[in-house]
């Protein structure tokens, strides 16, 4: 069976697509206009991400782009064009002249990136370098990929290129094993290790991090400590998408159970009990800086403005590919690079809503003592047909579990460390 069609029954069989909500849910309700007649500007893109290659050559099932709502990627080109690359670079560098921005974040993401090829994926990073060195702002380039074709020849091109790398790993093999396999049902774990072993090396430079998607099947511990294995500067733990329609796994939507807090306070207890921090654990650093009264740089918590946004392999600009784990069409602004700024996204509803705070969240939000740090969630996991993305999020246990456990915990630690118990 190929692929593809392993896919579509994959689909058939686990999950109904997700019909849209009527258009006067929350955001499509929303009146960009009114918003700014009232005195509300929206924030620049900071961060872009480029659908560079819009196939896997893994077949990993729950994959919110291949297994979920919007089944989009099968009338995506492989590749990006020359023509909607250049459009990308010259987008990229007239949004960062307009807004004037010294820096800018580009994100190689896929699919898997590296099927783009050595010298698809230089063109693309010398095309945006070039553009946006002529209105002086620095691209800093990393790129997510599974890692399962990575070796010296692509780590050498990115050392030339300084292209950072994350890597996704759930784990040690068994854990990774599970989920991450190839369209035959081989893990990937072992080919994952070779090429993280020569992040350990020569190119830790470029190590970025490791992604890890929480399976609730593998214990927390034995999965933290096999990330450690590999010396990552910073580790992510993701919840696995889902919604209050399609709930994630082991999430019942009605439950008050916190089985992924109850997951994540293990992980957080044994880190927090390291003398040193051996890595960044990114959610529980966002955490920790929410509730010390900072601002956010991820989108998992907290109310900042989101700042990314992603240009599809055909040229699209979208919102957050996780939305495709929503409905069919959840990402698409019908904005393309070939005929729109990246300021024209920026009026559009549903990335408006994005940047609005806590006006974006529905009342028990807006009631919840702990908004501020958790900012109802991810904006994925928002949603419910009735009433679009206003949340709570489908998470919403163990978000308030999590969150309020680190603030007792960080706020004993720290009056043990200024003497005050
Ligand atoms: S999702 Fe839940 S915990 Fe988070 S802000 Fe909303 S009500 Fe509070």
């Amino acid at each position: 069976m190929g692929l593809a069609q392993r896919r579509v029954s994959r689909l058939s069989n686990n999950q109904e697509p997700t019909i849209p909500p009527p258009e006067n849910v929350f955001p499509a309700n929303l009146d960009v206009a009114e918003l700014l007649a009232s005195g509300w500007r929206p924030s620049a893109f900071r961060q872009f991400i480029l659908k560079v290659h819009s196939r896997c050559d893994l077949a990993c099932p729950g994959c919110y782009v291949y297994e979920m709502a919007d089944q989009s990627w099968r009338t995506q080109p492989r590749q990006m064009s020359p023509a909607v690359v250049a459009s990308t670079a010259f987008r990229i560098a007239e949004h960062a002249r307009t807004h004037r921005l010294p820096d800018i974040d580009v994100i190689l993401h896929g699919g898997e990136p590296l099927l783009a090829g050595p010298e698809s994926l230089e063109h693309i990073v010398r095309t945006i370098r070039g553009a946006c060195s002529e209105v002086g702002t620095r691209v800093r380039v990393s790129m997510q990929t599974n890692a399962v074709r990575l070796d010296e020849t692509y780590l050498k091109l990115f050392h030339d290129l300084e292209i950072r790398v994350g890597v996704s790993l759930d784990g040690d093999a068994v854990a990774h094993d599970r989920t991450r396999v190839f369209a035959n049902g081989r893990g990937s774990h072992e080919r994952v290790s070779r090429a993280l072993r020569l992040l350990e090396g020569p190119f830790h430079h470029l190590f970025a991090g490791l992604l890890c998607t929480i399976d609730l099947r593998n214990d927390p511990i034995a999965t933290y400590r096999a990330l450690l294995e590999f010396d990552p500067p910073s580790v992510d733990f993701l919840l696995p998408h889902g919604n209050w329609a399609a709930p994630p796994p082991w999430r019942d939507a009605d439950s008050t159970a916190t089985p992924y807090a109850d997951w994540l306070i293990r992980i957080f207890d044994e880190w927090r009990e390291t003398p040193r921090f051996r890595t960044e654990i990114r959610l529980f650093h966002e955490i920790i800086r929410l509730l010390s009264g900072g601002d956010s740089r991820s989108e998992s918590v907290g109310l900042s403005p989101a700042s990314m946004v992603v240009v599809e392999t055909n040229g699209a600009i979208e919102q957050s590919d996780i939305l495709k784990s929503a409905f069919e069409g959840a990402s698409a602004t019908g904005l393309h690079v070939l005929t729109a700024a990246f300021d024209d996204a920026l009026g559009h509803p549903a990335i408006a809503a994005r940047q609005l705070g806590v006006r974006a969240l529905g009342p028990e939000c807006r009631r919840c003592d702990l908004v501020n740090t958790c900012g109802g969630g991810l904006y994925a996991h928002r949603f419910r047909p009735a009433t679009g993305f206003l949340g709570p999020s489908v998470y919403c246990p163990d978000l308030y579990r999590l969150i309020s456990y680190i603030r007792e915990r960080h706020a004993r630690d720290t009056a043990r460390l200024e003497g005050r118990v």
